[in-house]
């Protein structure tokens, strides 16, 4: 039988990558296409020599045009940290509207099924906890975060009316923050960020007074959760993540433990619209799809810290913001 195509956005980033591994490994013809904006062709270099991997060097804000047929698309092309979005914010507006009109202009002509990754950031800052799909969120949309939120909730707008409108089977996975190896160092996001300061012997930033709460899922747990997804038959959001909820005062704890290091936590401003607490509602997860998290928080950082305590030294003192 002849293998499913799948189109993967985003294919070079973190989740991207972690998404191709899972697809080659599932027999597919996987094609990735990437701008490299924050991801790095690293992250996916080894699937190069592959006959069923193709790389696309594309920006999907702009017209996409792929040969031959398609089963799937799963965009996942988008800045994903605070850090990231707030450097480049209007090609996060982009990617998040014209890049997903594109794809679903192509999954009309091809006849593909989307799946979206959209984002806990739909909630804002939540007034509902744990948050559940049902809750329409507290978005500042002309706040600094506004870029992101505001084009992932236009994202999720527009693939439902391509689904409504056209009859283009969709998917949309709202990702709670997922962690694990190919993170960028340098991201700015709370994980690779205390990592690299232990490793570099300096002060863990924890902002504000470090109360505010994060669920943090390890990426093997997502990818499962994303295959079963795009293999129902459910067309509205499913919350994916992990509800075990710590505070960032917490989890520097943790981390301080991890990696043994002898620094001491410092704390530095709060950012603007800094979600309060964050912990996914994960019923419909368990019930549709029979997807639960299996790794938890000290295997996941486990491993997590492996892969960062073994790149080569120039990436721990890359400055990059
Ligand atoms: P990432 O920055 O590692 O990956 C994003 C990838 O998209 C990068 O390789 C980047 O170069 C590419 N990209 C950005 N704009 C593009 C464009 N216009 N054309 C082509 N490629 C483009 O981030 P990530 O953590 O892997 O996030 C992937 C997706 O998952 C994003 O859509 C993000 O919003 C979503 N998400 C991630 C998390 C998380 O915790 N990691 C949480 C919620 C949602
Ligand atoms: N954070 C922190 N120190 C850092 C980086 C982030 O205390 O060096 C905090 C940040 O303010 C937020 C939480 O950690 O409350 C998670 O931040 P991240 O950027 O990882 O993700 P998001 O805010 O998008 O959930």
């Amino acid at each position: 039988m002849a293998r499913k195509r799948i189109l993967i956005t985003g294919a070079a980033g973190f989740l991207g990558s972690h998404l191709c591994d899972r697809f080659i490994a599932d027999d597919y013809h996987v094609i990735g296409m990437d701008n490299l904006i924050t991801g790095s062709l690293e992250n996916i270099e080894h699937l190069f020599k592959l006959e069923n991997f193709e790389f696309y060097h594309h920006d999907v804000s702009k017209f996409i045009h792929v040969a031959g047929e398609l089963d799937y698309i799963l965009h996942f092309a988008s800045p994903a940290s605070p850090i990231d979005y707030l450097k480049i914010p209007i090609q996060t507006l982009k990617v998040g509207s014209l890049g997903i009109h594109n794809c679903l202009g192509l999954a009309r002509v091809k006849k593909a099924r989307v799946l979206i990754a959209s984002t806990s950031e739909v909630y804002g800052d939540p007034e509902v906890h744990p948050q559940t799909e049902e809750y329409w969120g507290n978005v500042n949309p002309i706040g600094p975060r506004g870029v992101y939120d505001e084009a992932k909730r236009f994202q999720e707008a527009i693939t439902m009316a391509y689904h409504t409108f056209h009859g283009i089977e969709t998917r949309i996975v709202r990702i709670f923050n997922t962690y694990g190896p190919r993170m960028r160092l340098n991201d700015g996001r709370v994980l690779p960020a205390f990592i690299g300061q232990a490793l570099r012997g300096e002060d863990l930033t924890v902002f504000g007074d470090g109360s505010q709460t994060r669920s943090f899922c390890y990426v093997d747990d997502l990818v499962e959760g994303i295959v079963r997804l795009l293999h129902s038959d459910y067309a509205q959001p499913v919350n994916i993540g992990n509800p075990d909820e710590i505070t960032i005062g917490e989890f520097a704890e943790e981390i301080i433990q991890l990696t043994g290091t002898t620094q001491k936590v410092i704390y530095k401003e709060l950012p603007v619209n800094d979600p309060k607490q964050r912990q996914p509602e994960i019923s419909k997860a368990k019930e549709l799809l029979n997807w639960s998290p299996k790794i938890d928080r000290s295997e996941g950082l486990k491993r997590t810290y492996e892969y960062f305590k073994n790149l080569p030294e120039e990436k721990l003192y890359k400055k990059e913001h």
